[in-house]
């Protein structure tokens, strides 16, 4: 089937680790990079070949295009598999990968920056016929604020046009608060994106965030994959995501499926994509659309049964998508909940080794994770260290074998999020699969019994 016959993997941890596999069931040749600080890594260890691209600084190593497009000439690589993070969303870098004959297994250069930059993603999933949250047609100014605010109705959300990771958004509750909250909004992207420019949506009060899996073939073809709810976040980071949503029923999730199917049908999309939805009262609201694969892809794996990483080479190699509409059905209920090493309290970072890994298992498990026993996490990256995907026939039946999971997983050495599902698994809102975006922060607000 595929044109391609070595990867390069841009990516480290368990990302690399899941995209090695994909490869070597598609019978193609991998490539690890990797920095100074990664040599002993797992990823490094399963692929074929591996290529040390600099020292632990991320801008030095799994930042650095010129070193990963020289590790794609020594090697031979004629694809480049990005993962997520690093480079996985930066056009000038698939750009770069086209201009030397390498496939980048991901979108277009111009899809990813027409998603990249807020307010033309917003426009674009407007004119595709996406719902969208109410707000300002395009940047706004400290001189037309009021008038758009009053129109939009308070509160609002200032928000950074180039932002990214929650930085630069501000709520204003009422006409006394919104000068503040745009200069402030302004200062804090221009410090994080060095770019000022900010826009203003109407803020909802208590939604829950549901995104969409989509995958094109570029071509005018394309299918979603059903909705994860990822509602459970703190500092607008996922902690534990579910699909399906236990806030839809099946009509509503045929319905906003088809809208961003077809949506992606018009872009002639390619490769799979996620578009992400803030919902309130039986209503979507687009909010940004990620042209990459995420993190918590695993759980649209567990019920629809099919491996994304696959789709994603089929489409990048020109064969096509391997399913229909019509094929895909969603089976049981599928919880990821991601491992970082940090406190499960503070969440400060516990880099360090690891003494003691004792994997779960059984039927509906499945741990994607770089570590092991005597690995020691380097202090430079992001602290997620493995993901824990749990299926089960229902709902009932997946928050049980979560529980008796949650007892077998055993990360010595260091701190990790485990103790946090321990206690979210026997929470009573969690079993009635009642909260929105800031469920989390309020529970972790609240004194803890010891
Ligand atoms: P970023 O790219 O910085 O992560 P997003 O637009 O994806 O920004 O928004 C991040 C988070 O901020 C959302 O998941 C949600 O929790 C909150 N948020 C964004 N827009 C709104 C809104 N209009 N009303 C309420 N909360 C919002």
């Amino acid at each position: 089937m595929p044109t391609i016959s070595k990867v390069l993997i841009a990516n480290r941890g368990e990302i690399a680790l899941r995209v090695l596999r994909a490869c070597k069931e598609l019978g193609i040749a991998t490539v690890a990079v990797h920095s100074t600080a990664d040599a002993d890594a797992m990823h490094v260890r399963l692929a074929d070949e591996s290529v040390c691209i600099g020292p632990p600084p991320s801008r030095e190593s799994y930042l650095n295009i010129h070193q990963i497009v020289a590790a794609c000439e020594i090697t031979g690589a004629d694809a480049v598999h990005p993962g997520y993070g690093f480079l996985s969303e930066n056009a000038k870098f698939a750009d770069i990968l086209d201009a030397h004959g390498i496939t980048f297994i991901g979108p277009t250069a111009d899809h990813i920056r027409i998603m990249g930059d807020k307010i033309t993603a917003k426009k674009t999933a407007e004119s595709l016929g996406i719902p969208v949250v109410p707000g300002s047609d395009g940047e706004v100014k400290p001189e037309n604020a009021l008038e758009i605010a009053r129109k939009i109705g308070f509160p609002v959300l200032i928000k950074a046009t180039a932002g990214g990771g929650g930085r630069g958004m501000k709520v204003a509750k009422d006409e006394d608060s919104l000068e503040e909250a745009i200069s402030t909004a302004r200062s804090e992207a221009a410090a994080a994106f060095g770019n000022d420019a900010v826009y203003m949506e109407k803020y909802l009060g208590k939604p829950r965030h549901i995104e969409i899996q989509v995958v094109g073939d570029g071509e005018g073809n394309a299918i979603h994959l059903g909705e994860r709810d990822c509602s459970l976040q703190r500092r607008h980071q996922k902690v534990w995501e579910e699909a399906n949503s236990p806030a839809l029923n099946v009509a509503q999730r045929m319905e906003i499926g088809r809208v961003c199917a077809e949506a992606m049908k018009k872009l002639k999309y390619r490769g799979a994509g996620t578009i992400e939805f803030l919902y309130e009262n039986g209503e979507f609201y687009f909010i940004e659309m990620n042209t990459r694969l995420q993190v918590e892809h695993p759980i649209t794996e567990a019920i629809t049964g099919i491996d994304l990483v696959h789709e994603q080479i089929r489409v990048a190699s020109g064969a096509g998508l391997s399913v229909t509409q019509d094929e895909i059905s969603f089976q049981g209920h599928a919880i990821e909940c991601r491992i970082n090493a940090e406190d499960p309290r503070t969440f400060v970072p516990s880099p360090g080794t690891i003494t003691h890994f004792h994997a779960p298992g059984g039927l509906g498990v499945r741990v994607d994770s770089g570590a092991y026993q005597g690995y020691r996490i380097p202090p430079y990256y992001d602290s997620l260290i493995g993901k824990l995907i749990v299926h089960g026939r229902t709902r009932v039946e997946c928050m049980m074998r979560l529980r008796r999971v949650l007892d077998e997983f055993v990360i010595d050495g260091i701190k990790t999020t485990l103790p946090l599902f321990q206690d979210l698994i026997n929470n009573q809102d969690i079993a009635n699969g009642d909260y929105d975006i800031h469920w989390l922060e309020q529970y972790l607000a609240q004194p803890q019994a010891e």
